[in-house]
């Protein structure tokens, strides 16, 4: 992509383009904090001139030469750092042509989990790169836009004892024999397909591989860091049956000629797609069968899956600037989710999407959201739009269009657009023109609406009988959170949606669906001559908006719940839930809607409800209906504990995976929740069970059990987690322990776990998450947001800018007005580089809950004492728990 209108001053002369780049570098990370290198480029310029520019940060660039028609001219850099950049000056006038630059340049490893940077673990120290979105010019000088694509060929000088990994395979590795030479040795790789710079990777270190396992002619390892060989298993079995559906999907073999898995022990990302050297945090690469939780191993394959997904999808075509950044990532989440579930259909991948969708249709319900397609001119820019909207969003939009046109057709037209742009770069009218053309559908006229208009209608159903016919009536309008308070009375513009509604139509307790593009504000379906039994409006949640039901429907849905399919019911409570959140529902409607899906079979339906229960409990109760504590908690009671005692703790010999993760999920209500004294007491004893010995207890159970015992654990319970993290054999259960460590509620174990936040107790890559997990606990967010404050700038060195903004994310827990303030002022004079968009929508939060708060405290102190004078009909009454 070039453009002939004048591009901003952060970006790159399209004239000059890079063609093939060799880079070397020397580095040791065990012996040395800095690496030197040299790096030399192939270019071709489009026009004569005096200068070049192009990125680098934080590096030293020396000995700037340039072979041109034979001769070598020599110029001097001058570092540009507002820019990002360096000016090569030359003291002759470069002609047109091609050329070669070559320059020195030297830095330090850095340690904040970007560019080329260190990682320790267990003793030893490694160098890692992580160069998305606009890293790579902190690690060489080079054209660090996506669309200046180049052929890498890199070269590595280091210990002879580590190994080197990089995007292509080794052809040579040559040792010193003496003199400075002496246990050292250089490593060549081969040179690569074209890449963006953001799509080298390279790892040094003492890294061991696993035995390779081959799909085709491509060699599949997964490289750790010693003594991890046995948890590689997993991982090398779900890459190469992920590898295997999306070759068959893009009809396309995997575009690269071997594939490293990297498992990285301090890693600021979920994990990297670099091309053919893929990186992943440990947690999500490293998983042992026996002692994983089903959860863990369902996160691990589709993460796994998202990066394949991108060799073809990002890799192999890649979006020409980062403002079409979703074109990746909404794919690859889609597709990810698509070829696991091909490859475990009994996962039922598509209701864990569901969670995903959630947050987006949370997050995007916000005034302060943004399109899919957002407009970026900096690296900053960039770097904001890793968020729900651009991954889940984008792939609740995807896979709206995927079921508007058909799986054939759409699959048609992706094949395509990867063939006809591979190896190159794209835009999003690019995959458009092709979808049209396989389906003969005006795929940008749907398309455009939603990916270039922030939000997402609520649609309002009825269902009208006249003259003996039915119709369903459609009304769209944005749907925004904003409870109780005084409605905007007209907005400056209403904007529509190209909506895909699909409808399940009950007739008696079967169903079919009906299909209808809505455009306009009001429309009209026909539904024919019976009355349906039902109506429900977004059948499959297919499409990426609220139904809002009149009440009529509403009560006709909750008497044919079982006729709905579980992703349905899923929906049916979230989407209840954000109506009563924007002051469109009663609570009331969310607690009788709970209450009829207390005993579903399926794990991810009470995980759906949990959301609202646990609002409930943890936020709505103590802050503004401290009185309705006991009936709250009885309620609850009432409803889960009888399934809880029905399972009983231990799974039955060859129990399935669901029913396990349903035990836990109801572990999380009846114990975490409802606080019952005689779980508690029982999760304590299991979790005494469990540190002794970690197969003593369902991994499933696990997570709950560990921090059901934290809560009300004491210095030698903390002692002992602590102990448990870093002896762990796994990085799951190292991961369970750190966590839990923020589950504690005595004020000294609390700031125990904030001081480790400051140390290397806790990795770089977790201090977030710690945090975070601390300002979501009653007992510990207030003296978590005062340790913020007085430590920041300790603690500012220990968060990455990616992750820092999640610390803004996880403010709104502080609830108060009093913490609006705070934060608001806090990091208005201590700005997160990127974060401006994740403030602006805290405290929009911040004011949601303010004017959400009273209305929703009295609404459901009448739901609790109705219910309380009805004895809960058709409910089971459970025994005291
Ligand atoms: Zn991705």
């Amino acid at each position: 992509m070039t453009t002939t209108k004048r591009l901003p001053r952060h970006r790159l002369d399209p004239e000059v383009r890079p063609s093939r780049v060799a880079v070397h570098v020397d580095v040791d990370p065990e012996r040395s904090a800095s690496f030197r290198g040299e790096v030399s480029i192939h270019l071709e310029v489009g026009a004569p001139r005096r200068r070049l520019r192009l990125h680098a940060v934080d590096l030293r660039v020396a000995k700037p030469r340039l072979e041109v028609g034979g001769v070598t001219l020599s110029g001097r850099a001058v570092p540009l750092p507002e820019l990002e950049m360096v000016e090569l000056v030359f003291d002759q006038r470069i002609p047109a042509g091609e050329m070669t630059l070559t320059l020195d340049f030297a830095g330090k490893l850095r340690s904040d989990l970007c560019g080329l940077y260190r990682a320790r673990a267990d003793g030893h120290r490694y160098a890692f790169t992580q160069l998305e979105a606009t890293d790579a010019r902190k690690f060489f000088p080079c054209f660090d836009e996506p669309a200046m694509k180049a052929r890498f060929r890199m070269s590595v000088t280091t210990a002879a004892s580590h190994t080197v990994i990089s995007n292509a395979p080794e052809v040579k590795a040559l040792k010193g024999a003496r003199g400075p030479g002496a246990g050292r040795k250089t490593v060549h790789f081969a040179e690569t397909p074209p890449l963006s710079t953001y799509l080298v990777a390279l790892a040094v270190g003492r890294l061991e591989s696993s035995r390779p396992t081959h799909l085709g002619p491509t060699e599949i390892r997964v490289w750790h860091t010693p003594g991890k060989g046995r948890l590689t298993g997993f991982g090398l079995e779900a890459a190469r049956e992920c590898l295997r559906g999306l070759e068959r999907y893009f009809a396309l073999p995997y575009p690269y000629t071997k594939l490293d898995l990297v498992a990285v022990p301090d890693f600021e990302f979920g994990a990297m797609e670099n091309a053919g050297a893929v990186f992943f945090r440990e947690t999500l690469l490293l998983v042992d069968r026996a002692t994983a939780t089903l959860a863990e191993k369902k996160r691990a394959a589709e993460v796994i899956c998202h990066e394949l997904a991108h060799m073809w999808y990002g890799d192999l075509v890649t979006m020409a600037w980062w403002d079409d950044l979703w074109l990746n990532e909404a794919f690859a989440t889609w597709m990810a989710f698509h070829v696991v579930d091909g490859w475990k259909p009994e996962w039922k991948m598509w209701q864990d999407f569901m969670h995903g969708r959630a947050a987006a249709l949370e997050l995007d319900a916000l005034r302060h959201t943004h399109p899919i397609y957002c407009r970026v001119d900096t690296a900053e820019q960039a770097n904001e739009n890793f968020d729900v909207i651009t991954y889940e969003k984008g792939a609740s939009v995807v896979r709206m269009i995927e079921r508007y046109l058909g799986a054939s057709a759409f699959r048609k037209g992706v094949r395509a657009y990867i063939r006809e742009h591979r190896e190159g770069n794209a835009v999003a009218d690019d995959l458009w023109r092709a979808l049209s053309k396989a389906s003969g559908e005006d795929v940008e006229r749907v398309a455009r609406g939603w990916i270039e208009q922030e939000g997402y209608p609520v649609l309002k159903v009825r269902h009208e009988r006249k003259r003996g016919r039915s119709a369903l009536i459609l009304g769209q309008e944005r749907f925004v959170l904003k409870p109780f308070g005084p409605t905007e009375r007209s907005e400056p513009k209403r904007p529509r949606w190209p909506v895909p509604v699909v409808t399940r139509i009950g007739r008696g307790r079967r169903s079919r669906t009906t299909r209808h593009l809505s455009l306009g504000a009001r429309d009209r379906v026909s539904l024919g001559r019976d009355a349906p039994s039902f109506i429900y409006a977004n059948a499959e949640e297919s499409g990426f908006y609220r139904p809002l039901h009149s009440p009529a429907e509403l009560r006709n849905l909750l008497s044919h719940l079982p006729s709905l399919t579980a992703i349905e019911r899923m929906g049916l409570i979230d989407h209840q839930w954000a109506l009563a959140r924007a002051g469109r529902a009663p609570l009331s409607s969310v607690l009788e809607i709970s209450g009829a899906l207390a005993g579903d079979p399926e794990a991810d339906v009470l995980a759906a409800l949990r959301k609202p229960l646990a609002f409930v409990s943890g936020s709505l109760i103590p802050e503004a209906a401290p009185k309705c504590e006991d009936a709250f908690r009885d309620w609850l009671l009432e409803h889960f504990a009888a399934s809880f005692e029905e399972l009983g703790w231990k799974p039955e010999p060859r129990e399935d995976d669901a029913t396990r993760v349903r035990r836990a999920m109801l572990l999380g209500i009846v114990g975490g929740m409802a606080g019952s004294p005689k779980v508690i007491d029982e999760a304590r004893a299991q979790c005494d069970r469990y540190l002794a010995n970690r197969r003593s207890v369902d991994a499933n159970l696990a997570d709950g059990i560990v921090s059901l015992a934290a809560r009300s654990g004491d210095k030698k319970l903390h002692t002992g987690f602590v102990r448990a993290m870093e002896s762990a054999a796994t990085p799951q259960e190292k991961r369970r322990f750190l966590l839990a460590l923020a589950d504690f509620e005595s004020p000294a174990l609390i700031d125990k776990t904030l001081g480790f936040t400051l140390t290397d107790r806790i990795p770089t890559q977790d201090v977030i998450f710690v945090l975070a997990r601390l300002l979501s606990n009653r007992a510990s967010k207030q003296r978590t947001w005062s340790f913020v404050r007085k430590r920041w700038s300790k603690l500012r060195g220990r968060m990455p800018a990616m992750l820092a903004s999640r610390l803004i994310e996880a403010t709104p827990a502080l609830l108060t007005s009093r913490h609006r303030r705070e934060v608001s002022a806090f990091f208005r004079s201590h700005p997160i580089p990127g974060g401006e968009r994740a403030l602006r929508q805290a405290l929009e939060r911040f004011d949601w809950y303010r004017s959400f708060r009273s209305g929703a405290a009295e609404s459901l102190r009448k739901t609790l004492s109705r219910q309380r004078r009805a004895g809960s009909p058709g409910v089971r009454r459970a025994k005291p728990a």
